[in-house]
């Protein structure tokens, strides 16, 4: 039988949904193999009609990790461009956004921020002056109003998401959801339309999902907010996940400075400067403690 080559377009437990040539599959992996990704480029052998067993993964381009009670388990894979959602109200957590920065700078993955509900002008200002801790860094921001001018907000995202595999996060309220269905306006049918192939009973929500962009490209929804898997990381590939860093890494007296408390480390020179922000630091120290606590 001619093999088949799809992507995977949404994953639930140990179920996956491929689409290859213009159809759905559900695939099973052979064995207990758990290691598929939404994104992911997949051989397939048919089974039945609907029905395939991935054969094969190919090379990933890059690779995100989520969360999983100090483990990372893969999020999605091929990711080009990675879009975290902030909002003028309510309120977003630095600390999230530097995650999922760093998560994207240690996949190689070019990421950028969406400052949505710009309609709240009261708040419009404190939003910018909290955004330019990351436009400071180098990450492009986007402001949109998803609610009072949609065609704007597409006007100004679908040309950057055009060509790319995006996946797009934010902390609940920020307006993601509202963005996820301008962007593919049948969002709910094909939804509707996985939650079935795969399955998923009433929880009909909690998965992620791949969804084709009019013009091209590809966009992955995530639900809730992804806390980032950053266990993974090396203590060398975290330190260098802080592009703020990179400019005095090397400039340490010891070649093996974690930046934590080492006398003459350029890094912690570079805080006292004010050259790097105190909050960016904190977070590097936590993730290194973090690093160190995992269980495998
Ligand atoms: P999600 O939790 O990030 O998916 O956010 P939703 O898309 O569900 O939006 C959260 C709330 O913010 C809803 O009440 C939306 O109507 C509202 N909202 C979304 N975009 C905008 C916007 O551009 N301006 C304003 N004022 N409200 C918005
Ligand atoms: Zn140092």
């Amino acid at each position: 039988m001619k093999e088949l080559v799809g992507t995977i377009v949404a994953a639930h437990g140990r179920h996956y949904l491929a689409e290859a040539d213009g159809e759905k599959l559900q695939c099973v992996t052979r064995g207990k193999k758990t290691n598929v990704s939404v994104g992911d480029i997949v051989h397939l052998k048919k089974t039945s009609p609907d029905q395939a067993v991935i054969e094969k993964i190919e090379e990933r381009k890059t690779l995100l990790y989520r969360s999983d009670q100090y483990k990372s388990k893969l999020l999605a894979a091929n990711i080009t461009r990675l879009f975290i959602v902030i909002a003028t109200e309510p309120s977003f957590a630095d600390d999230l956004v530097s995650r999922a920065l760093v998560a994207a700078e240690a996949a190689g993955i070019e990421a950028h921020l969406i400052l949505n509900k710009t309609d709240v002008e009261e708040l419009l200002p404190r939003a910018r002056e909290r955004a330019a801790l990351y436009t400071n860094l180098g990450y492009p921001l986007h402001e949109v109003s998803a609610k009072r001018h949609p065609e704007h907000a597409l006007a100004t995202l679908l040309p950057l998401m055009q060509g790319e595999s995006s996946i797009m996060i934010g902390q609940s309220g920020m307006g993601k959801s509202s963005l996820v269905n301008l962007l593919v306006p049948d969002a709910d049918i094909a939804v509707r339309e996985i939650s079935a192939a795969l399955d998923t009973g009433k929880h009909t929500t909690t998965f992620t999902r791949l969804y084709h962009l009019a013009g091209g490209g590809s966009i992955i929804d995530s639900p809730g907010f992804q806390e980032f898997g950053l266990y993974h990381l090396t203590e060398g590939m975290l330190e260098r996940a802080f592009v703020d860093f990179r400019p005095v890494l090397g400039g340490c007296k010891y070649y093996n400075c974690r930046h934590l408390a080492e006398p003459q480390c350029a890094v912690l020179g570079a805080v006292g400067e004010g050259k790097i922000a105190r909050i960016r630091h904190q977070l590097y120290a936590q993730l290194l403690h973090e690093s160190s606590q995992t269980l495998y």
